[in-house]
């Protein structure tokens, strides 16, 4: 190994975020939220297993660019599933794409204000920032 520019030491691998959020998809036996991404998902709310694929997304990931978090080119992930661990071609280091998460945007129902969230699946209980309403959300 040459370090011929730089002398970056960091043996963990870097990460960078996916732009490309797969769909949201609900479980089909009990409507919930299911785990976000593709393959084989285990509900979290009736434990069903359930095969989530969604070709247009897969081929959006194969073709995504993204920047080397080290050397800063942009390559072609040219893999179909997130996270993805790819090497840079230019400075072989490895790193690792995330999956985007996506937000939903909800509205208070006492202030209507609009509350951007990240979706989990099931019930949970949130307080309104701006008139401190507490309610519950479902996924
Ligand atoms: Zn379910
Ligand atoms: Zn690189
Ligand atoms: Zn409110």
């Amino acid at each position: 190994m040459s370090g011929d520019d730089g002398d970056i030491s960091n043996d963990a691998p870097l990460d960078v975020d996916s732009s490309i959020a797969p769909p949201l998809i609900n479980c089909p036996n009990c409507d919930g939220l299911l785990p976000l991404g593709l393959g084989e998902k285990t509900c979290t709310l009736c434990d069903a297993v359930v095969s989530v694929d969604h070709e247009a997304t897969r081929k959006e990931w194969m073709d995504e660019r993204v920047a080397c978090p080290s050397c800063s080119k942009v390559l072609v992930c040219g893999v179909d599933d997130r996270p993805a661990t790819v090497a840079c071609s230019s400075c072989a280091n490895q790193f690792i794409i995330n999956p985007k998460v996506v937000k939903v945007e909800i509205s208070c129902p006492a202030c209507e204000r609009r509350l951007r969230l990240k979706p989990r699946p099931g019930s949970r209980q949130i307080i309104c920032p701006a008139c401190e309403e507490s309610f519950k959300v479902t996924f």
